[in-house]
This record gives structure tokens, sequence and C-alpha cells, in this order.
């Protein structure tokens, strides 16, 4: 799909523009009972503002107007690949550099690619609080914030992504988890 073919593009190349300012989450050792440690070693963010937006007049000719960089332009933070950026204000927020990690174990699971349709297929159908990539990282999110005994992110953001896509259950949309 060319949209998000350039999309991947300019996500691989502000990735790279960023690589200088970039810190490995390897800084934060409370979250290694979380995630394995080579996951949080490639893993890493960029504390900046403003967030690097794709420009908003990519996005016309998809027929969406200027309705996504609208919607994120009071975001917190946004996950690019194997990187998010954080506004300084939010840089020590640790539950939400888990909210974060989780769209990284997202995008490392089904890939840049596939990971960028089905985000910006749920958006348009679902809205932003609604997209069942956002809930999964909600509910983990809330779970690191409430749950004293620590678990393992990376394998339920895995479980949750293949219960979604399991053929024997999913709808002709594919999207619905196995229930
Ligand atoms: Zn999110």
């Amino acid at each position: 799909m060319r949209l998000t073919g350039w999309l991947e593009d300019w996500v691989l190349r502000t990735n790279h523009d960023h690589a200088a300012q970039r810190r490995s989450c390897a800084c934060w050792p409370s979250l290694q009972d979380y995630f394995p440690a080579a996951f949080l070693t490639q893993a890493g963010f960029v504390v900046i503002d403003p967030l690097p937006f794709p420009l908003a007049e990519r996005w016309i000719p998809w027929g969406t107007g200027t309705f996504l960089p609208a919607s994120f332009g009071a975001a917190a933070a946004i996950t690019y690949g194997d990187t998010y950026y954080l506004r300084p204000a939010f840089a020590h927020h640790l539950s939400l550099h888990v909210h974060e990690l989780v769209h990284v174990a997202q995008y490392q699971h089904l890939g840049t690619g596939p990971f960028l349709r089905r985000y910006l297929y749920q958006l348009l159908r679902t809205g932003y609080r609604n997209a069942p990539l956002e809930l999964m990282a909600y509910d983990l999110q809330r779970r690191f914030e409430r749950e004293s005994a620590p678990f393992d992110i990376l394998t339920e953001v895995a479980q949750q992504l293949d219960a979604m896509t399991a053929p024997a259950c999913a709808t002709p949309s594919g999207e619905s988890p196995c229930q």
C-alpha cells in the first residue's frame, strides 16, 4: 500500500535522524521485572518537543483530511518502531514508558508495515480510545500501575496479538479477539 510504504520510510528516517538523542530503555532497572533485558536494551526513547509527526498534507490524498495529525497534536508520547518520543514533562512518567513499550512490542511482533496498516485502520474505524492496539496498551499500563506482582508484558502482548489474528476465530475484518 502506497501510503503505509511511505509512512514506513518516514518512520525509519525519523528514527535515524534522532539516533544521537536516543536513550536505551535499559536505563530503567525497575522495568526488568516486566520486560526481558535484551528487549529493553534494543528499545529506546527520545525526549523532545514538539513530537515528530508526518506532515499533515501527506494524509489528504488518503481521504482522511487532517484527521490524524489533529488527533495527535496534544499527545504526550508516540511510538515509531523500536523508538518512542516523549514530551519533557513526561520523561520520568514510568507507566507512560510502559505504555509506549507495549507499542514497541506490538511493532516487533507484527512488523512495522503491518503494525502501521492495522493501527491506522483501527483509528479510522473505531477512533483512538477504542482502537484495540490502544486498549491493549492502556490495559497493560493500568495493570503495571495497580498490580504489585510483576508480570511478563512481552508475552502478554504476543498472546493477545495472536488471539486477535487466530484464523479460526477471525471475522472478515480479521480483528476480533478469540473468545
Ligand atoms: Zn498508545
